[in-house]
């Protein structure tokens, strides 16, 4: 193996220590804490782990946990007058609606309820407008944790060719439009796009969410191109057990790659860390305060 393994662990790490400092600053000069409130409706397993997971690196961080737990019954208008609450709670600076939503919920109109300040996961259409504009704006978790990976191997992204392997508002859009910022030259793929691997072979920096495991073969890899694999795959492992895969084959793809995220261990940790940023920088936002140090 020869490419150098970005591990997303011990860079999410760092980052929720930074984020810790910057809220006890908050706290202590401005007599400001950051407040998270998570929404979770019903009881999906992958869901309550997730929600489970923000509330402990909330505390961690040192920002007020608010958690609401709904059943799986609940109805639209009981949801939209919970977040029209949260809306106008100065102590909520952070609003997390977990989805899937139970079936019977317009999980559109839900999120275009939250207020576009609040709005830490940035799926608002307000946060995405704002963000293609180059706007400032409150990014999706996943993409800002991303290039954040990437700009550990990369400290500037400025002219390198970028490709992109998915277009969803949660991640190959946002990444797209981050990367731009950053001033790549970014091609965009997606399921009717003719030659994949040639198109990736392109890429000196290649970011793969496409939720198919292992799609991404060495012969897609450009000699020494970084690798940030988004996907989250769980597949079936030895001893009837399964084990979770990412949408690169890794153990291949390391050996043509100069630099390459482990699955797991390299966005997912992101993830999370990325969601008490927004936090902070939201947080900073509604109370009138310059932008943090993270
Ligand atoms: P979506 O299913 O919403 O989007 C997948 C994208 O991949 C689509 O744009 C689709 O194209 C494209 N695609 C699918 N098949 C192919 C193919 N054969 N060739 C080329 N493109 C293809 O997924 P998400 O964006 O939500 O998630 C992607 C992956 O990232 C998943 O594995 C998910 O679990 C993971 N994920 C991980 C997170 C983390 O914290 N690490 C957070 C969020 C997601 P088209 O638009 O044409 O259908």
């Amino acid at each position: 193996m020869s490419a150098r393994i970005i591990d997303g662990k011990a860079i999410a790490a760092e980052l929720r220590i930074k984020v810790a400092g910057e809220v006890k600053r908050l706290t202590t000069q401005h007599g400001v804490t950051p407040g998270l409130a998570v929404v979770l409706a019903g009881n999906n397993p992958a869901s309550e782990s997730y929600v489970g997971s923000k509330a402990k690196a909330t505390k961690e961080a040192g920002i007020n946990s608010f958690d609401h737990r709904l059943p799986d019954s609940v109805g639209q208008a009981e949801l939209m007058a919970l977040v029209k609450k949260l809306n106008a709670d100065p102590a909520v600076h952070g609003i997390l609606v977990q989805l899937p939503l139970p079936k019977q919920i317009d999980a559109q109109q839900v999120l275009d309820a939250i207020d576009p300040a609040k709005d830490v996961d940035g799926f608002h259409p307000v946060n995405a407008g704002r963000l293609a504009s180059g706007l400032p704006a409150l990014v999706p978790c996943t993409p800002l944790g991303c290039i954040m990976l990437a700009k550990a191997v990369h400290p500037s992204l400025a002219g390198m060719e970028a490709v992109v392997i998915g277009r969803s508002n949660i991640v190959g859009k946002p990444v797209t439009q981050l990367l731009l910022a950053e001033n790549a030259t970014v091609t965009v793929t997606h399921s009717k796009t003719r030659d994949l691997p040639a198109v990736c072979r392109r890429a000196d920096l290649l970011v793969a969410a496409i939720g198919r495991p292992e799609m991404v073969r060495a012969g897609w890899i450009k000699p020494g191109a970084t690798v940030i694999d988004v996907g989250i795959n769980r597949v079936p492992g030895e001893n009837g057990k399964s084990k979770l895969v990412g949408d690169v084959a890794f153990a291949e793809c390391a050996e043509v790659a100069g630099a390459i995220t482990p699955v797991p261990g390299g966005v997912g940790p992101m993830t999370i860390a990325c969601l008490m940023v927004n936090t902070v920088r939201a947080t900073c936002a509604i109370s009138g305060l310059p932008a943090p140090a993270v």
